[in-house]
């Protein structure tokens, strides 16, 4: 795990040392569908070392939809965290860390400077095509009054645009994105995507400013075998976690 530890808030970015999540997943019941017992296992991770109270993960779906939680009532009952639907969760709720799994999906963490909001995207292709990142900023702005410019970006770790390749009709889910041919990456016949370029232009389209971005903790999950990936293991692969926490 490494920690990004500001002075009110701090961001956990986890790898394969944090839990042992991989023998959790049971890809005989459902593929997508990670265990109660990884979450116990993931959450005593994180709350011994970021000495948190809650810890909140969603039942991701690839899908644009997400939990603003505002009020300790929002927030799922432990045993039933996966029934719950959703790729954001963002909170202005103090020591409720909110996380994301992800095994070459994006993790995206956000930071409102001057409302000291918290938010945690899980990004992946077809997340950022159905613009979860325009509903989480829609969401940012409508409840606390937000603005793009105050906002501060980590990415997490994820598949690289040096190993996640495509084939060229995979394009055709992102044409009507007037900058998709920037997230087009070719090597020799080889076409590969840059799935955090992507998620960046439309950041910087919304009015993030680049300088508030941060990038350190984006390694490519395909190749830097500190990570779980997706790719690599397919259904049966575990899943890092990354988690903010406001102080
Ligand atoms: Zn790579």
């Amino acid at each position: 795990m490494v920690l990004h530890n500001a002075s009110s808030y701090l961001v956990c970015f986890g790898d394969k040392n944090d839990c042992c999540v991989k023998s959790y997943i049971n890809p005989d019941k459902n593929k997508s569908k990670i265990s109660g017992k990884l979450f116990d296992e993931v959450r005593k991770s994180f709350l011994n070392f970021a000495q948190i109270n809650k810890i909140v993960f969603l039942k991701q779906v690839h899908g644009a939809n997400g939990l603003c939680i505002t009020d300790l009532s929002q927030i799922p009952k432990e045993k039933n965290i996966f029934d719950f639907e959703g790729d954001f969760i963002i909170t202005n709720l103090h020591n409720i860390a909110i996380g994301v799994l992800t095994a070459d999906c994006l993790p995206i963490v956000l930071y409102d400077k001057i409302k000291n909001i918290a938010a945690i995207v899980h990004a992946g292709w077809k997340g950022l095509v159905a613009n979860i990142i325009g509903k989480v900023f829609e969401k940012l702005q409508k409840n606390f009054d937000s603005n793009p410019t105050d906002i501060l970006v980590f990415w997490g770790p994820c598949a690289g645009s040096c190993c996640y390749e495509v084939n060229k009709d995979f394009f055709k889910n992102l044409e009507k994105f007037y900058f998709f041919e920037k997230t087009v990456v070719k090597k020799q016949e080889k076409m590969f995507f840059n799935l955090i370029c992507f998620a960046k232009l439309q950041l910087l389209d919304l009015g993030v400013a680049t300088k508030n971005m941060n990038f350190k903790y984006n390694n490519c999950t395909i190749c830097d075998n500190r990570f779980f990936s997706y790719r690599l293991a397919g259904p049966i692969a575990g899943r890092q976690a990354t988690v903010i926490v406001l102080k």
